[in-house]
């Protein structure tokens, strides 16, 4: 903590991969004497830029930009862009930790890294939100490359910011390569990514459900957000079975006892981009409820917080647990405190941590980067196929880990373990270069 003050939340991930390290660095005294816990803290190359850049009025704003390029031990630095006006570098830095984990967990050779800035996009027209993606891709581009880093989106950023920054890196460079994931269907992209995080947090719930004889048919289903993630986890758990009964934004829920009518969601936020609330005007059945943390009091068998960092807390938890939830899966980085994961395994809920439920939109961004690599696609099925897999193989790989090192149900203990050794043992065969 004194190397990196004030960065709260980088002490919160580091704090949960570290305490699940005990066993680990008890079987490996190598990895004590090569340095591994001090080094793989430290990020590799930190990068802050100014991004100025001139709003609809003619005024000149500034932003502040970051990449955190925080591990390449197995592969380029992959890790998403955040826009938001709460990034500061200690976000930056907690959630490209994060991603070194999760994207061993993949099993595809990616290493970690995460940027953005804190740019506000809401209420931002076109022409703003583009001004400033060329500005901070102008900065960006020359940290950046196939081979090198290879940025996608996050909150506030989708297709179409991933849009104006791919067009800026190609005016940049004058080549045409995989710099970024989440591309258009017509210039790249992967089909899938869309929906991969959503969709691949319900295959690794299902996968948890199935070892205690369950599924999503016939349960309800809470999830937090109204965004990329939780809109396609909604999409997934439906078509699983299960009864999506509420959605939010930042600024409140709707509950729909009936089942959110997803469609009328989606016409909302992705192409009239409008609040959430907005639903409850031509659903009757629904209703609207200010502020984001009530939604956790609806009584449902499976949650999946889609949101943010530290959204259910210990109090979320604990009425969760009253109200009979079985799984809680987290689709969005770190949206449960420490606490109320605490409450979660002492429950024996099924509990399975961000680095592993949402690794599936990573891995269809591996999947993006071989297609580009080969210039060629594949068709929804057979991406779909692959994300299944690899859902799945995370789901066996944390809990194998889990059971080797204490308790199979434990998933926190296995992600991390799991997605530890990989990286760990990289670095100690690559020998102390940096
Ligand atoms: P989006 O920007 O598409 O949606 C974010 C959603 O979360 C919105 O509904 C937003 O509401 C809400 N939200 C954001 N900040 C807050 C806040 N401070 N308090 C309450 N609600 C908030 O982002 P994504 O869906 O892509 O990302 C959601 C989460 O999933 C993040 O934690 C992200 O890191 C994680 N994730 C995303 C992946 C991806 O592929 N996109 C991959 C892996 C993880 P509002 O509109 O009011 O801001």
């Amino acid at each position: 903590e004194k190397n990196h003050p004030a960065q709260p939340e980088f002490h919160q991930a580091v704090r949960e991969v570290l305490l699940c390290m005990e066993p680990v660095a008890q079987n490996h005294p190598e990895y004590i004497k090569a340095g591994i816990f001090e080094r793989i803290v430290e990020p590799e190359r930190v990068i802050i830029f100014r991004v100025s850049w001139v709003d609809d009025q003619g005024k000149v704003q500034v932003n502040r930009g970051y990449r955190v390029q925080f591990n390449s031990a197995i592969g380029p630095y992959k890790g998403g862009l955040r826009f938001h006006p709460s990034v500061n570098l200690g976000v930056i830095k907690f959630l490209g930790f994060e991603q070194i984990f999760k994207n061993s967990l993949t099993s595809l050779p990616m290493g970690g890294g995460k940027g953005g800035s804190d740019f506000d996009p809401k209420g931002k027209s076109d022409n703003e939100i583009m001004r400033f993606c060329q500005s901070f891709m102008t900065e960006l581009a020359k940290h950046i490359g196939a081979d090198t880093d290879v940025p996608a989106g996050d909150i506030g950023v989708g297709a179409r910011e991933i849009g104006f920054m791919f067009g800026q890196y190609k005016r940049l460079k004058n080549e045409f390569t995989g710099v970024l994931t989440g591309k258009g269907l017509n210039y790249g992209g992967s089909l899938v990514r869309t929906q991969a995080t959503g969709y691949g947090c319900c295959y690794f719930t299902d996968e948890m459900l199935a070892t205690r004889g369950e599924s999503f048919v016939g349960k309800d289903v809470v999830i937090s957000g109204s965004g990329n993630v939780a809109i396609y986890a909604a999409e997934k758990a439906m078509q699983l079975g299960g009864k999506v009964v509420a959605l939010s934004d930042s600024n409140g829920y709707i509950h729909d006892p009936e089942g959110i009518d997803l469609n009328a969601v989606k016409q909302l936020k992705e192409v009239e981009r409008k609040r959430i609330k907005e639903y409850v005007t031509t659903h009757p059945t629904a209703t609207y409820h200010e502020g984001c943390n009530g939604i956790w009091t609806i009584p449902c068998q499976i949650a999946l917080p889609c949101a943010t960092q530290n959204e259910l807390d210990k109090e979320a938890a604990l009425t969760l647990v009253k109200n009979g939830v079985i799984a809680v899966a987290e689709g969005a980085n770190m949206p449960s405190t420490p606490e109320a994961v605490d409450v979660f395994l002492d429950n024996k809920v099924l509990f399975a941590p961000g680095k592993a439920a949402n690794a599936g939109g990573v891995a269809t961004s591996g999947l993006e980067m071989s297609q580009n690599s080969m210039r060629y696609s594949w068709s929804f099925e057979e991406v779909d196929e692959k994300l299944k897999g690899i859902m799945k193989h995370i789901h066996n790989n944390a809990r194998a880990a889990a059971e080797k090192y204490g308790d199979a149900e434990n998933y926190v203990l296995g992600a991390n373990i799991a997605g530890f050794l990989k990286v760990a043992d990289a670095m100690y065969m690559q020998g102390v270069a940096y």
